[in-house]
C-alpha cells in the first residue's frame, strides 16, 4: 500500500509534514488506515520505512545482476557511436561503417588542428547525428573522444573493466587524443574568459546577478552576468568602477591620529585590565586556600566523630562546588585577558594599510580588502558602486564621518571591567557614542 503512496523516503517526508501541516488530516488504504494522532503518525512513518525497504531490495536486486553482467565483461548499458546492441545474443557489436567514422574523427582530432566543432561537422557530413537528427553538440563529442569504451575498457559504477567486444581504437591513438583534449581545452579557456580583477565581488542591484568583465576596444567592462531577459542595467569602465571602489575602500580606513589614540587606549586598558585580573586571581586564590583549611578541618571533625557522617558528605560536596567554581572562573578571566589585544591591534594595522592600497593601482589587493570589508554586500547601481561595511568596519566609518564634521572632540573610553572583549570599549564624541566591537579570530583571513 505505501508503496504506492510514497515512491521514495522524501515523498513519505513530505506526507508527514503535510500531516503536520494539518493539510492532511486522513488517509486510507484497503488494509491500513491513519488519523494524525502521534500513534497514527508514527505507524505511518513504519509503513514508509518498510515500503523504502522494498524499493531498495528491488534496486538492489536490479544493481546485483547488472553487476554480474559486468564482471563477464558485457557492458549492462545501450552501446556507443559505432556499436550496436545485438538484441537476440544480448552482447555488443561493432557497427562497421559507424566505426570507421569514429576511427577517423580520432585521427582527425589526433592531429590537433581541429575544433570539437570541426569533429562535429566531420561526424554529421557523414551522417553521424545526435538522437534528435541535428550536429553533435561539442560537449558530446568531447565525451566521445575521451570514452574509454573505444579501446576495450569500459567504465561502470565509477570503475573500469575490460570488455568482451572488439576494441576499435587503439590506446596509443586515444591517448593522443586525450593529449590534444587537455591542450585545447586549457588555450580555449584562456582566450575567452580571462578573469578580471572585479570579477564576483559586486552584485547587480536590479537583478541580484554578479556583475563580470568584458573586453571590449582595449577597455575592460563591468557588467551584469545576467544574459536571457534583460537587466536595463549600464556597463561601467573599469576605471571609473576602480575609482568608486577606492574612495569606499577608504571611507572606512583609519587615519594615523586615530590610529594611534585607540592604540594608546588599547594599552591602558590592558594594563588596567591586568591589574584587575592580578587582584581577581589573587582573591580567588585566597578562597580557595580558605576552602582547603575548611576541608581539612571538616575532615578532622569527622575522624574524630564530631560530626556525623550525612553532614561531613553534605559539607564536602558543597565546598567542592565552590572550589570547582573559582578554578574555572581563574581559566576564563586569564584567557581573556590576552585574547583580545591582539585582533584589536590587527584590525588597526590593515584600517591604516588601507588607504595606501586605495591609493594603490592593485586591483586584486582592493578586491581582497573590499571583500572582507563589505562581505556580499556591494551592489552596482546605474554605475555607482555602493556598499555597507561589516563590521568591525561600520564603527570605524561612522567614527571618520563624524570625526570629519567635529574635530578634535573625541575621548576614547574603553569598557572598564574584567571582560574588555564584550563591546571592547566606546569611542565618545561630543554628541555620539560608538561602540567598538569585539575582535574574532576574522583578522588572521587578512593578508598582511
Ligand atoms: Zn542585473
Amino acid at each position: 500500500m505505501s508503496d504506492r503512496l510514497a515512491r521514495n523516503s522524501v515523498d513519505g517526508g513530505q506526507i508527514i509534514y503535510l500531516i503536520d501541516c494539518g493539510r492532511i488530516v486522513a488517509l486510507k488504504f484497503p488494509q491500513f488506515w491513519f488519523e494524525p494522532t502521534p500513534q497514527g503518525k508514527f505507524m505511518l512513518n513504519i509503513a514508509f520505512g518498510q515500503s523504502k525497504y522494498y524499493v531498495d531490495s528491488l534496486s538492489e536486486n536490479t544493481k546485483r545482476g547488472l553487476r554480474q553482467k559486468v564482471r563477464r565483461g558485457e557492458y549492462p548499458s545501450l552501446a556507443p557511436i559505432g556499436y550496436i546492441n545485438d538484441v537476440r545474443t544480448k552482447t555488443i557489436v561493432v557497427d562497421r561503417k559507424k566505426a570507421k567514422i569514429t576511427k577517423e574523427a580520432f585521427e582527425l582530432y589526433a592531429e590537433g588542428a581541429s575544433r570539437l566543432e570541426d569533429i562535429s561537422n566531420f561526424l554529421a557530413q557523414r551522417g553521424i547525428l545526435s538522437r534528435g537528427g541535428k550536429k553533435i553538440h561539442k560537449t558530446r563529442v568531447t565525451f566521445i573522444l575521451s570514452n574509454p569504451f573505444y579501446t576495450g575498457l569500459f567504465k561502470y559504477d565509477g570503475e573500469l573493466h575490460e570488455g568482451k567486444y572488439e576494441p576499435i581504437i587503439s590506446k596509443k591513438l586515444f591517448d593522443s587524443a586525450q593529449e590534444v583534449l587537455k591542450q585545447r581545452g586549457k588555450t580555449q579557456r584562456k582566450q575567452k574568459n580571462e578573469p578580471q580583477a572585479f570579477c564576483g565581488l559586486i552584485e547587480c542591484a536590479e537583478c541580484g546577478m554578479m556583475i563580470t568583465a568584458e573586453k571590449q576596444k582595449g577597455h575592460i567592462y563591468y557588467r551584469c552576468s545576467k544574459k536571457k531577459i534583460k537587466c536595463t542595467q549600464p556597463y561601467i569602465r573599469e576605471e571609473e568602477l576602480d575609482r568608486q571602489l577606492s574612495a569606499l575602500i577608504q571611507r572606512v580606513s583609519l587615519s594615523q591620529k586615530w590610529a594611534d589614540k585607540l592604540l594608546e587606549m588599547a594599552e591602558r586598558d590592558k594594563e588596567m585590565s591586568a591589574q584587575s585580573c592580578f587582584a581577581f586571581v589573587q582573591k580567588a586564590q585566597n578562597k580557595i586556600h580558605a576552602i582547603n583549611t575548611k576541608l581539612q578541618r571538616l575532615l578532622d571533625g569527622y575522624l574524630e566523630q564530631d560530626i556525623e557522617r550525612e553532614i561531613y558528605r553534605e559539607q564536602k560536596t558543597k565546598l567542592l562546588l565552590e572550589k570547582k567554581s573559582l578554578d574555572e572562573q581563574m581559566a576564563r578571566i586569564e584567557q581573556k585577558q590576552n585574547n583580545w589585544l591582539e585582533p584589536f591591534q590587527n584590525w588597526i594595522k590593515v584600517s591604516l594599510t588601507l588607504v595606501k592600497i586605495a591609493r594603490d593601482n592593485n586591483l586584486l589587493a582592493k578586491k581582497v580588502v573590499a571583500k572582507e570589508i563589505f562581505g556580499s554586500n556591494l551592489h552596482l547601481n546605474a554605475r555607482e558602486a555602493r556598499g555597507n561595511p561589516v563590521q568591525p568596519y561600520i564603527s570605524a566609518l561612522r567614527a571618520a564621518e563624524l570625526v570629519g564634521k567635529k574635530t578634535e572632540s573625541l575621548i576614547l573610553v574603553p569598557e572598564v571591567g574584567l571582560e574588555p572583549t564584550r563591546p571592547f570599549g566606546h569611542i565618545i564624541l561630543s554628541d555620539a557614542r560608538i561602540p567598538i566591537p569585539p575582535f574574532g579570530h576574522f583578522f588572521n583571513l587578512l593578508p598582511l
